[in-house]
């Protein structure tokens, strides 16, 4: 039963006065109008009354998507695909996607395709360019301008004025980021093709004013695997997830948090970050689908205070913009508030907000699949449940905090009439993969007709955020940032640098000596100025995260990243105006070339925490490698504990060491220190099948330094004897407990297999399974236990350090959780090591160290006293032997982002997890 009704039918000339919105076209009329001299344009009859019947209902349309051109020459998408998007049951691998794209480009000048770069199972990663011949036929010109808007350095106002008369903006949509959410891939090929060929008003308009540009797929590889896994499994489905599983994996390493990769570490995500650098659209527009039935970011609280105020008005006037197109058309549903907010900025098109362009977001109704599905919304009646999250509770009127969980659940709340969700979706209904291709389609032209109304306004904002941003330097109180030279490990340094010079953020390196009111830094240092366009973005990777006091506020992502804090590495934020004048030479890329000093057989290689020292030791693999366990000098050099001696092959060392940009001295004998071998272990990493995405962040962290490893899963752990092939198993967090980490997937009796076939050649991949149901179960239990008694070692990280304590394997260690009041989304804290001679804390100089802490367990180590309570006793506590470090806790330790309660993990012992997987 439903509560909302379609407005009577708009009347023509109501439609067409929208269309002309602003920019004082007098429309003619609706009718589509033939492309280009010689091509013959109608509408297809036949894609009209398919749609018709493939929307559930008609409010589910709109005038702008219930009909195509049909234009000879032209293939439109069932000319290569074979079907009209949406058809049910039909989903598009990405080699038809691209095979589309390509022919739309080979048959119209108003289409091109340009390769960015490599999946990292090799698909071909594009743009496609979208927009009026002459746009197209002079893409490069309206690069170079928007490249002129985005530094204003180099331009006078008079100039910038004349540019912003000739340019365009490209406006940037992508699909497929979150391999689960298929509509949107499938809906920008129509849209493609829709501005490519239709002659009405407003596409005309679309087609003179702006640039489209796509990318078809962000995460190419799981969407082939998605498909595989949908035409396996998903299609015979008739409600939600009958298997009771999802597809283990996605992309090579990650799910969702492919929309969190702040540093850009995955390639797919670094390519598009290199073509943004190169074009400058002002709008990168991300299509998800996870909500009821479109959601419209509109960068609701609680907001990064650095970014341009011109952009959180242009934010909620677009989307707002849509809501009441959408609701003008009948569509119901349309919100724009109580759900994602803009303090994170490391959502992929974030990557336009932080460089002074606009990120926009949609989150469309759908399914991981193109069945068509019953869905049920709540009550309107009913109180708000958590649905809002993010955002002061107050003022948004909403109850705080929801989990991912109570997000789906949501729905019942995303009914609920909201002054942001003016026509709600209410009832029961089928949806159909065709409705949310025209909800989506409907929602992008709506934006697009935007653009193309404003185009120039877009372009003056777009320019003048760049200019505010170079002024920050000299009227914000941070003038810029030094990383003072000489620090003691150079690597994470140049990581450092280099990862802001990936962002295009511009640093120098001191020609001499810097004298500042902060201090004097020697020659060497690196300088980042904030009288650049990136200033901005300079000072929120850089900064401290402090939030706005507010005991109620949440935020829907990670609350803290400070660059400096995360590496260990020394950051001064600087105040002292001078720092702008200071003489530097621009760095390209930080390169460290490694040295080897002195002569001998023997190489020592301090070791002052750098992470290349463990790629060092496996590139060395087969040498013999010892660790000093006592600081020794040699000549003026200080070589600390842990610190490498290995002799042998010294042609192979030296070149090592170089290569890692690492320093060592060679000597005449091995220094006289008590040392032991640094032996090679071998390593597997365990993995359950319901949840992989954590674990793909510790193999991508493994992958990277060249750690080797086995991925096993529950059949390998069951097996046995495990101790006869490794020496350590590492346990990265999986989400849930130790229960969820046993058991893993509900087996429901029907095996459910991931493996590779002639039909599924994207299943299997990262492992292969008969069942993936059942979880490792007890005799799993029993087989890590016997491996530990025999001397394995068993590494357990964030919420899978559960496990160890529930299930008995480390009978004196507790595991307590948080309280329901502590709340912790990513904060950076101390944490205190206890014993600083063990070879864990090998490089590390400091007793206090930064760790990012989410949530998780606190870890207790029982003591005679206390043989089986969780709460540490009174007064100050026992440190227990066996206990390397904990958290000192309280809120003097938080040093970036938000914890509330921080005293609950006083003096527990370290843990940390990332956040939860959530599903936007
Ligand atoms: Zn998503």
């Amino acid at each position: 039963m439903s509560l909302w009704r379609r407005p009577a039918q708009l009347p023509a000339t109501l439609f067409v006065m929208a269309v002309a919105l602003g920019a004082g076209v007098t429309a003619q009329s609706t009718g589509k109008k033939a492309v280009g001299a010689s091509a013959s344009v109608s509408d297809d009859a036949e894609f009209a009354r398919l749609v018709k019947g493939w929307t559930t209902r008609p409010e589910f349309s709109s005038p702008l998507v219930d009909h195509l051109p049909k234009v000879a020459g032209i293939p439109s998408p069932k000319d290569i695909l074979g079907h009209h998007i949406g058809e049910p049951k039909k989903l598009t691998y990405y080699a038809d996607i691209l095979k589309y794209y390509r022919a739309l480009a080979a048959a119209t000048p108003r289409v091109k395709v340009t390769s960015i770069g490599k999946s990292n199972e090799g698909r071909d990663l594009v743009v496609v360019f979208v927009g009026g011949d002459e746009s197209i036929r002079n893409l490069e010109s309206y690069r170079k301008y928007l490249a002129q808007l985005a530094d204003p350095r180099k331009i006078t106002a008079a100039r910038a004025a004349e540019i912003v008369a000739k340019a365009k903006p490209i406006y940037h949509l992508s699909g497929g980021l979150h391999s689960g959410e298929v509509g949107p891939s499938e809906m920008l090929m129509e849209l493609a093709y829709r501005v490519a060929t239709e002659d009405s008003t407003l596409v005309r308009q679309i087609r003179d004013n702006v640039i489209v540009s796509i990318t078809p797929v962000a995460d190419p590889d799981g969407r082939d695997r998605n498909v595989d896994w949908y035409y396996k499994y998903g299609i015979n489905e008739t409600e939600g997830r009958a298997t009771g599983a999802g597809v283990p994996y996605w992309g090579k390493y990650v799910f969702h948090d492919d929309n969190r990769d702040i540093n850009y570490s995955q390639i797919e995500m670094r390519a598009l970050l290199d073509w943004y650098l190169q074009w400058h659209p002002p709008i990168m527009h991300d299509l998800h689908q996870a909500q009821t039935l479109l959601y419209t970011f509109s960068g609701q609280a609680p907001q990064n205070p650095n970014l341009d105020p011109i952009l959180f008005a242009e934010l909620p006037m677009m989307a707002n913009f849509e809501m009441a197109q959408l609701s003008k058309y009948g569509m119901p549903g349309v919100w724009t508030h109580g759900y994602v907010d803009m303090w994170s900025p490391g959502y992929l098109a974030f990557m336009s907000s932080n460089h002074n362009g606009m990120i926009r977001m949609y989150e469309i109704q759908g399914f991981s699949g193109a069945n068509t599905q019953k869905m049920r919304l709540g009550n309107p009646n009913a109180p708000p449940a958590a649905g809002g999250r993010g955002g002061p509770s107050a003022a948004s009127g909403q109850a705080p905090g929801p989990d991912a969980a109570a997000i789906t659940a949501g729905r019942s709340n995303q009914a609920q009439r909201e002054w942001f969700r003016p026509w709600p979706a209410t009832g029961e209904f089928d949806w159909s993969l065709r409705n949310n291709t025209n909800y989506g389609e409907t929602g992008v032209l709506t934006a697009l007709q935007y653009t193309a109304a404003f185009p120039k306004v877009i372009l003056e904002n777009f320019y003048q955020k760049s200019r505010n941003s170079v002024d920050t330097g000299r009227k914000e109180t941070v003038a810029g940032y030094l990383i003072p030279g000489g620090q003691r490990d150079a690597t994470r340094v140049a990581v450092l640098v280099n990862m802001l010079r990936m962002q295009g953020i511009e640093v120098g390196r001191s020609t001499g000596e810097v004298k500042l009111k902060e201090g004097t830094f020697p020659a060497g240092s690196y300088v980042v100025k904030r009288d650049q366009p990136y200033a901005r973005l300079a000072k929120i990777l850089l900064e401290k995260q402090v939030f706005p006091a507010d005991p109620n506020l949440r935020t829907y992502d990670d609350a803290s990243w400070t660059m400096g804090l995360m590496s260990h590495t020394d950051v001064k934020e600087i105040a002292d105006k001078a720092v702008l004048d200071v003489a530097v030479e621009p760095v390209a890329e930080v390169k460290l070339a490694g040295t080897v000093t002195g002569a001998g057989s023997t190489v020592a290689i301090p070791h002052y925490g750098s992470n290349n020292m463990v790629t060092l030791r496996f590139r060395l693999k087969d040498l013999k490698v010892q660790a000093a366990e006592k600081e020794f000098k040699q000549g003026d050099i200080t070589f600390p504990a842990g610190s490498f001696i290995v002799s042998g092959d010294l042609a192979k060392v030296r070149s090592a060491i170089e290569a890692l940009g690492l320093t060592a001295v060679a000597l005449p004998a091995a220094p006289s220190v008590p040392m032991h071998d640094l032996d090679v272990p071998r390593v597997a990493m365990y993995s359950t099948w319901g949840n992989t995405q954590d674990v793909g962040w510790v193999r991508y962290a493994f992958d990277t330094f060249e750690i080797p490893f086995d991925l096993i899963y529950k059949d390998r752990v069951r097996q046995g004897n495990l101790k006869s092939a490794y020496d350590v198993i590492v346990i990265a967090h999986q989400s849930g407990g130790g229960k969820r980490l046993v058991f893993d997937i509900e087996s429901r009796g029907t095996p459910i297999a991931y493996k590779k076939s002639e039909a599924f050649k994207y299943l299997g991949m990262y492992g292969e399974s008969d069942d993936i149901t059942g979880g490792m179960g007890i005799e799993g239990v029993a087989e890590l236990d016997k491996f530990v008694k025999a001397g394995g070692v068993l590494v357990t990280l964030g919420a899978a350090s559960f496990f160890p304590a529930e299930f008995g394997l480390t009978p004196k260690v507790d595991a307590a959780r948080t309280s329901a009041q502590f709340y912790s989304p990513g904060a950076i804290i101390d944490a205190e090591i206890l014993q600083p001679e063990h070879p864990i804390f090998y490089g590390y100089d400091k007793k206090l160290v930064p760790v990012r802490y989410a949530n998780g367990p606190l870890l207790s180590v029982q003591t005679g006293a206390n043989p089986f309570g969780d709460a540490p006793p009174a007064g100050p506590p026992p440190i227990p032997q066996g206990v390397l470090m904990r958290y000192p806790g309280g809120d003097d330790h938080v040093l970036s982002g938000l914890m509330r309660g921080a005293n609950e993990i006083r003096n527990r012992r370290r843990s940390s997890i990332r956040p939860r997987t959530r599903g936007a």
